[in-house]
């Protein structure tokens, strides 16, 4: 599928430029353009990959928004044109789709990706998605509560929201930074397998996952999840049966970016591997079985060819917002807003208490 990339705030520019990276170093060619936005200067100087825009300089002076989500989303609405024609050339006649990509906890990136959002719907044909990362259950109130209300207006601008659970994908006891290095290289994995898993590999595998795949099953809209897992495959084609199964049901399991989502209204199971070692019986086993265990009728499923010695399962779920990690996210979000409302109006007196407990 190919796809153009819009990071926004810091987490969103990082994300976008380890996708571009990951696209480039493995090339396939998905990735088709990229661009950073941003109100902090510091944090676009140090991206290398990426083209870059600044906004809301005349408001903050290139030192950001803090954690002021509002204001986020004044600068990105104040310069809208400058962004929509930063875009020029990079999104192409060949785009399938576009992906906004933001931190949502924040301020540029929670505030600015859903007006950014709105605005490419009234300019593009294609889809527009949103790939958002939610603070993690020990980040700050402010975090929480950001990331509510920047999630609730996703929901309703963008074509369908990919999450990525801050707390879904680190390894324990990294630090913060450790873990967003962590987390982002793992989000570029996944995400960047989804986004070439739909390129169409001529002549190669029997039934080759196709672009119009991953959209039609982001079509439910609302939350979308994904899950990832791989074993090495056996020479036994009888073996690659069961671990092709055994990756599906990790993938789904304890492999989604968001923990414990397994209700969706539709999915995508690709299957990753040398064509030889993926198993026919094994994908169809593996297919039912996520029929089952998320209740969806609308399973697709192909392969993707890939040069390995492993055996790997890439479960995309979409309409999956029913789940208990989304209710106790919200729950968080609204818990802190009120406390927010009660204890202080002061956004920037807030935001500096949580930035202290959260990084010592
Ligand atoms: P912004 O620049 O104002 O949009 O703010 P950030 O992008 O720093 O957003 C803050 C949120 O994103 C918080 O929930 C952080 O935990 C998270 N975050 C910041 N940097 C990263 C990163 O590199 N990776 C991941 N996964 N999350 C990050």
């Amino acid at each position: 599928m190919k796809v153009a990339l819009i990071g926004v705030g810091q987490a969103g520019g990082k994300i976008t430029e380890r996708l571009a990276r990951f696209d480039a170093d493995m090339g396939f060619g998905a990735v088709q353009g990229a661009l950073a936005v941003n109100s902090a200067e510091a944090d676009l100087q140090s991206l290398d990959v990426v083209d870059t825009q600044l906004v809301g300089a005349d408001r903050v002076n290139g030192h950001g928004v803090g954690g002021d989500n509002e204001l986020g989303t004044e600068v990105m609405q104040s310069d809208i044109q400058e962004v929509l024609g930063s875009l020029d050339g990079r999104v192409t006649s060949k785009s399938e789709a576009i992906f906004v990509v933001a931190g949502l906890g924040g301020g540029t990136g929670s505030g600015g990706a859903p007006v950014l959002v709105h605005h490419l719907q009234q300019v593009y044909d294609v889809p527009v998605y949103a790939l958002g990362v939610l603070p993690g259950r020990n980040e700050g109130a402010l975090y929480q509560a950001n990331a509510g209300r920047s999630l609730k207006t996703l929901l309703r601008e963008a074509d369908s929201t990919l999450l990525i659970d801050n707390d879904a994908w680190h390894e324990q006891g990294e630090s913060v930074e450790g873990a967003f290095e962590t987390i982002n290289e793992k989000i570029a994995r996944r995400v960047g397998l989804l986004f070439a898993s739909g390129e169409a590999i001529e002549g190669v595998g029997e039934s080759v996952v196709d672009s119009s795949e991953v959209i039609n099953t982001l079509r439910s809209g609302g939350v979308a999840v994904l899950g990832y897992a791989t074993e090495l495959a056996s020479e036994d084609s009888g073996e690659n049966i069961t671990t092709a199964m055994s990756v599906s049901r990790q993938a789904l399991l304890t492999g989604t970016s968001l923990p414990d989502a397994t209700t969706a209204d539709s999915a995508l199971l690709v299957i990753a591997g040398r064509p030889d070692a993926i198993p026919r019986k094994g994908v169809e086993r593996s297919r039912r079985w996520l029929e089952d265990e998320t209740g969806s009728m609308q399973v697709r499923g192909g392969d993707f060819p890939l040069d390995s010695d492993r055996l790997g399962a890439l479960v995309l779920l979409g309409g999956a917002e029913r789940s208990d990690r989304i209710e106790a996210f919200m729950e968080r979000a609204r818990e802190a807003k009120e406390a927010q409302e009660t204890e202080s109006t002061d956004h920037a007196d807030q935001f500096a208490d949580d930035r202290l407990e959260n990084l010592f």
